[in-house]
C-alpha cells in the first residue's frame, strides 16, 4: 500500500527520538506474574462519540462494535488460529509483535465483519441509521489500528502489510488517544446526563480504568507468555456490559424532561 508507506514513514520520521527500545528498558527487570492489558482508549473515544450521531444506539453496542476485533482476537489467539509475540520494544510503545491476525485484523475481512455487525445492527435496532453506525464503528477500528500499529495490519489474509507506525513515539500515541478520548468523553457527555450519581460515577471509573491500563502499557511489566496475553485481552469483553451500566444511570438529554419514572427505561435499555 504505497500511499500508507509515505504515509507511514512521514510519521515514524517525526517519531524517531523516541528510544525504540524505550518499553524495554523501563520493562526489564520489573517482570512479575502481573499481566498489562492491551486496551487502546482509542475505541472507546469513537464509541462514546457515536452517541452524539444517534442516540438510539445503545452505548454497549457501540462499545462491542468499536472493539469488536480486539473481542474476537483473543479468541482466535486461544484458538491457534492467529498469533502474538512477546517481543520487547516491538514498537516503543507495545511489546506485543502482531504476527498473525488475517481473520481479526485484515482489512479485507473486517469490512465484512462490519457489514455483518450492521445488518444484526438493523436487525436488532430497527434503523438503517443505527446499522450504519455500528457497522462504521466495527470498520473504524482497523482505520485506528492502521494509524498506530507498525505495517503488520494484513490488506486482506496473506496480503500486503499496513501500519503508519504512531506506536513509534509514546508521546505522540499519548497526544493523539488521549485527544480522541477527550473528545469522544466531551460529545457522550453533551448528549446524555446522568440520572443519579452511579450516572457519573460509573462513566467516569470506565473512562478513567481504561486509561490507566492504557497509558500505563509502555512501563508495565512483560506478560509472561502470549497465552497470558490472550487471557489477559479477555478483559475487554468487561466493556460492553459496563458501558450498559453506565447507560442504564444516564438519559438523553431529549428524554430527561417529561421523566417521572419507567418511561425513559426504553431509551437506556435499547
Ligand atoms: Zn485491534
Amino acid at each position: 500500500m504505497r500511499v500508507a508507506e509515505s504515509l507511514r514513514s512521514t510519521v515514524v520520521w517525526k517519531a524517531e527520538w523516541v528510544p525504540p527500545v524505550a518499553g524495554h528498558i523501563l520493562s526489564k527487570g520489573k517482570s512479575s506474574k502481573r499481566r498489562s492489558h492491551p486496551i487502546f482508549v482509542g475505541h472507546l473515544a469513537v464509541a462514546l462519540g457515536s452517541k452524539s450521531v444517534d442516540k438510539q444506539v445503545p452505548l454497549a453496542a457501540a462499545v462491542a462494535a468499536a472493539f469488536a476485533l480486539d473481542l474476537i482476537w483473543p479468541v482466535l489467539l486461544l484458538l491457534g488460529a492467529e498469533e502474538v509475540r512477546i517481543n520487547p520494544g516491538d514498537t516503543a510503545f507495545t511489546a506485543l509483535a502482531f504476527d498473525s491476525y488475517p481473520w481479526s485484523h485484515s482489512l479485507l475481512l473486517v469490512l465484512g465483519w462490519s457489514l455483518v455487525a450492521a445488518f444484526v445492527a438493523r436487525r436488532f435496532l430497527g434503523t438503517w441509521r443505527a446499522a450504519a453506525v455500528i457497522g462504521v464503528l466495527v470498520l473504524s477500528h482497523w482505520v485506528l489500528d492502521f494509524v498506530t500499529h507498525r505495517p503488520d495490519l494484513p490488506i486482506w489474509p496473506g496480503g500486503p502489510l499496513a501500519g503508519l507506525g504512531l506506536w513509534n513515539s509514546v508521546p505522540g500515541t499519548i497526544v493523539v488517544e488521549a485527544g480522541l478520548l477527550a473528545a469522544g468523553l466531551s460529545l457522550y457527555a453533551s448528549a446524555t446526563k446522568p440520572r443519579d450519581r452511579i450516572g457519573r460515577w460509573s462513566l467516569v471509573s470506565l473512562v478513567a480504568l481504561t486509561s490507566l491500563i492504557w497509558v500505563t502499557q509502555p512501563w508495565a511489566p512483560l506478560p509472561p507468555s502470549s497465552g497470558a496475553v490472550a487471557w489477559g485481552a479477555l478483559i475487554l469483553w468487561l466493556l460492553p456490559p459496563w458501558a450498559a451500566w453506565v447507560e442504564k444511570h444516564r438519559t438523553t438529554e431529549g428524554a430527561v424532561a417529561p421523566v417521572s419514572d419507567g418511561s425513559s427505561d426504553k431509551v437506556t435499555d435499547a
